[in-house]
């Protein structure tokens, strides 16, 4: 298959799911995980209809935003972000989806206000707790997510998490629940600084499940591009 043709079935898929959840496909944001790819290959899943692009590493996200600069493309920090690094994406990211401590919440900040901009950040959560993954545990979010809405340079989206890896993601679709469960109390705090609109969860595995429990951002790698060779 080619990348338009594992694309248009991805999407199909996507509308199914949001149908199911009582939605469309224009409700939902489709990331085309690029991490891994080279610059051409990611220019394809933009010409395949896609318009939004993820990098989990710096370095990486920096080269492939330099060498596609004249095409029109969305970029998400979706990996764990380093304090000293902040400096050479935060005027490049549409959206960061890992902000997990709080010193990198006020680095973020700091540099949103030498660049005179706003930088649009989700909370990244650690729902099944593993030692091996980054994010908020589930009962400290509430305090955290209070402290980031103090930061004027920072928008807080929403919210993201990568749910545990299961062979049948039915067993991890109450991590979707209980995320959808936090973004909607988080809702209700009502904080400044913050404008709830999404929930960035499902990948290739499990993104099926996660939109028909509220997800509207999936992060999608595999599925477009074939297994990564690291
Ligand atoms: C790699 C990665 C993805 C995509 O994973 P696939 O299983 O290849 O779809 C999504 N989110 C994050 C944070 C990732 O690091």
């Amino acid at each position: 298959m080619n990348l338009k043709d594992n694309i248009d079935n991805i999407l199909n898929r996507v509308e199914q799911a949001a149908k199911i959840s009582g939605r469309s496909i224009e409700d939902i944001t489709v990331i085309a995980v690029s991490k891994t790819v080279d610059a051409e290959k990611a220019k394809q899943a933009i010409e395949g209809g896609l318009s939004n692009l993820g990098e989990n590493k710096v370095q990486e996200f920096v080269n492939k935003y330099e060498q596609l600069s004249d095409m029109n493309i969305k970029w998400h920090m979706i990996g764990h972000l380093q304090k000293n690094k902040v400096k050479y994406i935060i005027d490049k990211a549409e959206l960061i989806h890992s902000v997990e401590n709080i010193d990198l919440a006020n680095e973020i900040n700091k540099r949103a206000k030498q660049n005179e901009i706003v930088s649009k950040v989700l909370i990244e959560l650690n729902i099944g707790e593993e030692d091996s993954k980054f994010g908020i545990n589930a009962e400290n979010v509430y305090d955290f997510i209070k402290e980031v809405s103090k930061y004027d340079n920072i928008m807080v989206m929403g919210l993201m998490t990568v749910a545990p890896y299961a062979e049948d993601p039915e067993e991890v679709r109450w991590v979707f629940k209980k995320m959808k469960d936090i973004y909607n109390n988080i809702c209700k705090m009502q904080l400044k600084n913050t404008d709830m609109k999404y929930l960035s969860m499902g990948m290739t595995n499990d993104f099926e499940i996660a939109i028909e429990e509220g997800s509207n951002m999936v992060r999608i790698g595999t599925a477009i591009f074939g297994s990564r060779n690291y």
